[in-house]
């Protein structure tokens, strides 16, 4: 398997050795709660004070060490370092700390949907001045609010509307699935502001700064999913809720072009963090089958077991490389729309896939808590809908093929 090169690999090492030396002590200080969900989460669902502070903690630790906005434009304090390497430092970061140690590392890299980005060149200069600084350094923390009860998939079905008030928006509607919101300083929250456009799907949407404590802004629950006692998606409401149009990020009526540029940075993300689970699961599931005996030798020496291993390290290979593929035609400065979805359908396939037949090796070892191989699992499988479902890639991909807009050209 081809590794990062040079420079790359020394920031992954860094990277590496930054988590181990500042980020796993503060995780292992609330070992208790992180390994526990009665006591990580609390009676009305949301994670206790105690991790969020900790949440916290990681970030600004990752900021003052340069890795926090080391993705983000220089204004915002970042070195801009490309789509290959973040995609390399995702699935870093997954394969080295695997599920039971990721949860603390997952936020040493800035996302768009809760930190700062490239999303936020197009906020306004006033907005820009009042958080960056917070946003950058850490302390501040977002949700990013597209998903409604009735508009999923289908965001054309959006309902939450801003409508201007001289140099004011006033905002109602809800929200849904708002991953981080229980614990967010503030939502970028999408809003249909020209019905017109909007029923045309030509546009129509704005994209709206609102801090949490802005009257008439409301957590109306926490989403529990898996069985968990608690979540960190939330179901927000908006009643009334009056922002300046300096908290208007982006040109009025093109928010839908924002909300993708994000996702698209969401989905190779998303592809690291899945590839990695799915790298840390064989890296247990090799160790597993050389030590479990069954008929007189160990289970690694059955072809059948041997044929799992195989068949996993082939997709590993072609996951790796496609990602490695879209993330360098990117930073080329080609259009990697299509590219992006095959790879989000294909990485988080195949790492389902893979964690699941690791789970099999591991015979009725992979259900339990011990070996944390569930926690991978959910992880993947969750990731087939977040950030565009699969089927909504197969409809993209399908969609731009027929129009001969596919480019399948190596990087
Ligand atoms: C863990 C988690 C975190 C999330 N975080 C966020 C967040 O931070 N912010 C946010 O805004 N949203 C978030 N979401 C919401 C997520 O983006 C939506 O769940 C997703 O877009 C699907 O919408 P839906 O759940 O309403 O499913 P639906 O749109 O109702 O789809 C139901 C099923 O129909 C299929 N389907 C729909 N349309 C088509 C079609 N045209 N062709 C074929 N199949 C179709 C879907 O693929 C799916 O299988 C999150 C979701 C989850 C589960």
């Amino acid at each position: 398997m081809f590794d990062s090169r040079g420079d790359d690999q020394q920031i992954v090492d860094g990277l590496h050795a930054f988590i181990d030396q500042e980020i796993l002590p503060i995780q292992n200080r609330l070992k208790s709660h992180f390994e526990d969900q009665r006591l990580y989460y609390g009676e009305d669902g949301r994670e206790s004070p105690l991790v969020t502070a900790a949440r916290r903690d990681a970030r600004q630790k990752a900021a003052q060490a340069g890795f926090y906005t080391m993705f983000c434009p220089e204004q915002f304090g970042g070195a801009n370092l490309g789509m290959r390497l973040w995609y390399v430092c995702w699935e870093s970061i997954f394969h080295r700390y695997g599920a039971p140690t990721t949860q603390l590392p997952y936020f040493v890299l800035s996302h768009f949907t809760s930190g700062p980005h490239e999303v936020w060149e197009h906020a306004s200069e006033e907005l820009r001045a009042e958080i960056m600084p917070r946003l950058s350094n850490g302390e501040l923390q977002g949700c990013f609010g597209l998903s409604e009860p009735d508009a999923g998939s289908d965001s054309w079905m959006m309902r939450t509307r801003a409508v201007r008030d001289g140099d004011h928006w006033i905002i109602n509607g809800s929200k849904q699935w708002t991953s981080w919101s229980p614990t967010a300083d503030f939502v970028m929250v999408y809003a249909v502001t020209d019905p017109g456009m909007f029923s045309q799907k030509r546009g129509g949407i704005t994209c709206f700064y609102v801090p949490t404590t802005t009257p008439g802004y409301r957590l109306e629950s926490v989403v529990k999913m898996f069985g968990h006692v608690g979540g960190e998606e939330g179901i927000l409401s908006f009643t009334d809720v009056r922002v300046p149009d300096t908290w208007r990020v982006g040109d009025v009526d093109r928010g839908f072009d924002l909300a993708m540029l994000g996702v698209r940075h969401g989905r190779l993300a998303n592809a690291g963090r899945t590839i990695g689970l799915a790298r840390w699961a064989m890296d247990k599931a090799i160790d597993y089958a050389k030590v479990r005996r069954a008929f007189g030798k160990a289970i690694a020496e059955h072809q059948t077991i041997q044929n799992y291993l195989a068949e996993n390290t082939a997709k590993l290979y072609a996951a790796r490389a496609m990602a490695v593929d879209c993330a360098t035609k990117a930073d080329e400065g080609r259009n990697v729309r299509t590219e992006a979805s095959i790879v989000k359908l294909f990485c988080t396939r195949a790492a389902f896939e893979i964690i699941d037949a690791c789970m099999q090796i591991h015979g009725g070892m992979g259900f339990a808590n011990e070996t944390r191989l569930y926690a991978a699992w959910i992880q993947a499988r969750q990731c087939f809908v977040t950030e565009g479902t699969n089927e909504i890639q197969l409809r993209s991909i399908a969609q731009n093929l027929l129009k001969g807009r596919v480019d399948l050209s190596f990087a």
